[in-house]
């Protein structure tokens, strides 16, 4: 396994995005400049025909698949159809195009709720495919599965040297704020928020309060996609996490804080809870030399002044 040449050509799909953003910056940050970058208006990831132009023209050395259609609870519950279709088809079309254009390393973002939903916590890497998923985020989750599986039987049959990452809940800058679309963490920081501003007396949590999730800085996922990319090379996927979870009780005690609103907190039970426990078991990746950096509490800070930067902008696109 080679380190990343200095001038080696990446091709980071899905730049725009939480995960992909961060990644250009974990890039650039390490001295890579030949980026290449995709966007929407200059190929659409669905179309097959898009794909295999773009990578015939622009033939990158590496790959980072971190385009996806995502969501949180809710969106998954209303969208089922566009994510099941949207993410398989992207795993598809990027994954042949890039063995076929002889990409020298492709590697692949899973995420954690594609386990089982009653999987062993910590979860380890082999409770894949040992049970029943969590119906709330199904359609998202057979993709993902398919994208993994795509990096394995590549490699299997054509030494395609393709791995695939399976992150915990992710956040930071660039999330998604939108208050019924958007994954937990952003959407509780910006209910507290404007509770705060409007001087509300309460904010609306979903759910019991009682889950526990596992919350991984983008910026940490990033370091360990550059740092997996250069160092890891099996077929099976590698878990990254942080290793401690926390109940979305004690989630939104630490964001109340770090907003600064103090009113009350009232569940809303008709909401769902989704999956009880989803905690990512990282001895694998601690074996092989990495380990996060970012404190929730801090990591939380630095994602409520960016979105205080970005508020009017986020407004504004609403
Ligand atoms: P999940 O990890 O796939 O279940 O996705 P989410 O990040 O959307 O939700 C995580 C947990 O946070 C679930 O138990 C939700 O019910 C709970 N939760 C509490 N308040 C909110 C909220 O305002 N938005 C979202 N998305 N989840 C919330």
């Amino acid at each position: 396994m080679a380190k990343m040449a200095a001038d080696a050509k990446i091709f980071v799909a899905g730049h725009s995005g939480l995960v992909g953003s961060a990644i250009m910056r974990a890039l650039r940050a390490n001295g890579y400049s030949n980026l290449i970058v995709g966007g929407r208006s200059k190929v659409d990831l669905t179309r097959q025909s898009e794909v295999e132009a773009f990578f015939e023209s622009e033939k990158p050395d590496y790959v980072f698949l971190a385009a996806a259609k995502v969501g949180g609870i809710h969106a998954n519950q209303t969208f089922p159809a566009e994510f099941i279709y949207q993410n398989m088809m992207i795993a598809a079309n990027v994954i042949e195009a890039a063995w076929r254009n002889d990409c020298e390393k492709l590697l692949y973002l899973g995420s954690s709720c594609i386990y089982p939903r009653l999987a062993p916590q910590p979860i380890p890497e082999s409770a894949l495919l040992t049970s029943t998923l969590e119906p709330t985020n199904e359609p998202y989750a057979i993709a993902k599965i398919a994208g993994l599986k795509l990096c394995e039987y590549y490699r299997k049959q054509y030494g395609f040297d393709a791995i695939s990452l399976m992150p915990t809940n992710l956040y930071g800058p660039g999330d998604n704020f939108d208050l019924e679309h958007s994954h937990v963490i952003p959407a509780l920081m910006r209910k507290a928020h404007e509770a705060k501003m409007m001087g509300a007396p309460a904010m609306v949590v979903w759910g019991t309060g009682a889950p526990r999730r596992e919350f991984l800085h983008v910026d940490d996922l990033a370091d360990a996609a550059l740092h997996l990319m250069e160092h890891y090379s099996e077929a099976t996927t590698i878990n990254v996490g942080v290793g401690k979870d926390v109940t979305i009780k004690e989630l939104v005690a630490i964001i109340c804080d770090v907003v600064g609103f103090e009113g009350e907190l009232e569940f809303d039970t008709s909401r769902p809870d989704g999956t009880p426990q989803k905690m990512l078991d990282i001895a694998r990746l601690r074996s092989i030399g990495w380990t996060p950096n970012i404190e929730l509490r801090d990591g939380l800070a630095t994602t409520y002044a960016w979105f205080l930067e970005n508020i009017d902008q986020l407004r504004a696109a609403e």
